[in-house]
């Protein structure tokens, strides 16, 4: 029976402590629903900024052992909604756990100088980091891959200035442009003075069952080389989705003002593949390699003809924040600003969003040049975007200094709240599909399209139309399933990979036994409830989500969103939560976990 260990560091005082968790992995499953039930250990009034908030990285029973389940959890309390934190990132990250021994990194405390951490197996340092303090976050990975020795099994996850200065836009870099992009990772990283964790190990788990291990692997791998699901993302990525996605009036443009772009065809996929895609990256454990990587030349001065090459990713949420959403309709512009996001280390979808409705706030009065310091902002304009965010990253003057707070923030001082396309004040995704996209970011756990999936709802409820509550009741199965899978913390992309039997035959080949269908469906429900336990512990309510105003007005793929009627699938929504969250009271109210405290 593998064994599944957390290790617990102590920033404040430097110690760390090894755990056996594996009786939450064999109640909870792994992943999402483990590191729930930890953060549910902590104090509700917590600020998320303050030392004893835990980071919890967790991976799952499958990370590193079977294909494409290849990413890592982390749960905080996010500084940007106040309430649940949860981010997914690829890269190496949880093969270098798995190889360093652990299936778990909790981090609390604050050091008292800027550091890093290196985890090598049992060897566990915290070094100081003045020197790195202030790098991109590219150049601090350059200098931790020189300066830490290597190791096959290596992840270096790391922060930018933005998390230095805590901004809850920030975000955590894994490795080649992967990254905990959402939610605000980065500004509590740089809370803990933490620059960098650098992961490496090479231990294995015993396969007890080769032979049942051996052709589990196989019938997924196959699924996984051969399956067209998986190939449409090697090939042109999300990317692909820009130009269906206007065709059917769902691309975000000029901040959600429509979905139709006439500048479709220049950021598609196609584009980017035919004129900049250089190189394809995989997660460690993938056979896919979706990660786009294109070449952007950048003259060292603009009277020199002297370049230095930059290697940056792009994907469809990345265009749509940076191109659609802004009105820019150039591949190099987009990835100039791209750029200059990766090296301050910000969310590209938020810092895009809060872009888009600062422009939106300038048309329309609330923002003048006397809050820009004379800068006009317009949409199209790149060159004035770029100045935005040179101003930003240097704290110009406090209307600057509050961009880097996120649109719902500004939205609130400044005014122009219509305009703020956020919801539980997440800036959102890129699909405007209709009703479902915008209920499942208003409603998911971490209010993201990936909680449920319901930009899919919105287009097959095109072609077979079907009562509210009974979509509503769809959405809510979906991201119940989704626990499961990120709980497995496998990438999403494999879901259909990833079937219920699967993962039951995945469970028993690892020697994991007793799994059936009912104890996945209850393990789900149980991480759901729980994370709504903890949202609401931290003041979320379901009764104040609203649609922002402005996508009231629009035309969505799915026609005119009222807000009287995506209030009344909030309540839907709300309700069969609540009935899980009852039914699953038992154990959401009892002691999350049996896990001691070192402290
Ligand atoms: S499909 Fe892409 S994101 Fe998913 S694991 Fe593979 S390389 Fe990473």
């Amino acid at each position: 029976m593998p064994v599944f260990k957390m290790l617990d560091i102590d920033l404040t005082t430097g110690r760390h402590q090894v755990t056996d968790v594996s009786a939450q992995f064999d109640r909870d499953l792994g992943g999402t629903a483990v590191a729930t039930s930890l953060l549910l250990d902590t104090p509700a009034d917590l600020d998320p900024y303050a030392p004893e908030a835990p980071i919890i990285f967790a991976t799952g029973p499958f990370s590193a052992v079977y294909p494409v389940a290849t990413k890592t959890v982390a749960l905080f309390r996010s500084p940007l909604t106040g309430n649940l934190g949860e981010s997914h990132a690829g890269g190496r990250l949880a093969m270098a756990m798995y190889g360093a021994g652990f299936h778990v990194i909790r981090v609390r405390g604050a050091s008292p100088f800027p550091c890093y951490v290196t985890i090598d197996e049992d060897q566990v340092h915290l070094h100081r980091a003045h020197s790195l303090w202030g790098s991109s976050a590219l150049a601090a990975e350059r200098i931790l891959r020189d300066h830490v020795p290597s190791s096959y099994k290596r992840s270096i996850v790391r922060i930018g200035p933005a998390g230095e200065r805590r901004s809850p836009l920030a975000a955590a870099t894994v490795d080649s442009s992967r990254h905990f992009g959402r939610l605000g990772l980065g500004g509590v990283m740089g809370s803990k003075n933490l620059k960098a964790l650098v992961v490496s190990g090479g231990r294995y788990w015993p396969i007890v069952e080769k032979g049942k291990y051996n052709a589990f692997y196989k019938k997924l791998y196959d699924a996984v080389v051969k399956s067209p699901a998986m190939k449409k993302y090697h090939d042109l990525g999300t990317a692909m989705n820009v130009v269906p996605l206007s065709r059917i009036n769902s691309l975000p443009t000029r901040n959600f003002a429509q979905g139709f772009f006439e500048g479709a065809d220049e950021i598609s996929g196609e584009t980017f593949a035919t004129r900049h895609l250089t190189q394809h990256l995989a997660c460690g454990h993938c056979q896919t390699g979706c990660i786009h990587m294109a070449t952007l030349r950048e003259r060292f001065h603009p009277e020199h003809h002297q370049f230095k090459t930059f290697k940056i990713s792009y994907d469809h949420e990345l265009i749509y924040a940076l191109g659609s959403n802004l009105s820019i309709s150039s591949p190099e512009e987009i990835l100039r600003l791209l750029l200059l996001i990766e090296k301050q280390g910000w969310d590209a979808m938020s810092i895009g969003v809060t872009l888009a409705w600062a422009i939106d706030a300038f048309q329309a009065g609330h923002l003048t040049p006397a809050h820009t310091d004379g800068l006009v902002l317009n949409f199209g304009d790149a060159a004035t975007g770029e100045k935005v965010l040179h101003r930003i990253a240097r704290g110009h003057n406090e209307f600057y200094r509050d961009l880097e707070r996120g649109a719902a923030f500004c939205a609130r001082k400044y005014g122009g709240q219509d305009s703020a396309i956020a919801f539980g004040g997440n800036e959102a995704p890129g699909y405007m599909t209709g009703l479902y996209a915008y209920l499942g970011y208003a409603t998911g756990v971490r209010h993201s399209h990936l909680d449920s999936a319901g930009y899919a709802i919105d287009q097959k409820a095109l072609n077979e139309p079907k009562p509210d509550d009974v979509l509503t009741a769809e959405l809510y199965k979906e991201a119940l399933w989704r626990m499961t899978l990120n709980s497995l913390v496998i990438c999403l992309f494999a879901r259909n990979i990833y079937t219920k039997e699967a993962i039951l035959e995945g469970l028993d080949a690892l020697g994991l036994t007793g799994w059936t269908e009912t104890r996945l469906h209850e393990a789900a429900r149980r991480a759901h409830a729980r994370k709504l336990q903890y949202k609401e512990r931290c003041g979320f309510r379901f009764d104040d989500l609203v649609l922002p105003g402005k996508l009231a007005r629009v035309v969505s793929g799915a026609g005119q969103v009222d807000p009287a009627r995506f209030a009344r699938q909030v309540a839907a929504y709300r309700d069969l939560a609540r009935a899980d969250l009852a039914a699953a009271a038992d154990v959401a109210d009892a002691p999350p976990s049996a896990i001691p405290n070192p402290r």
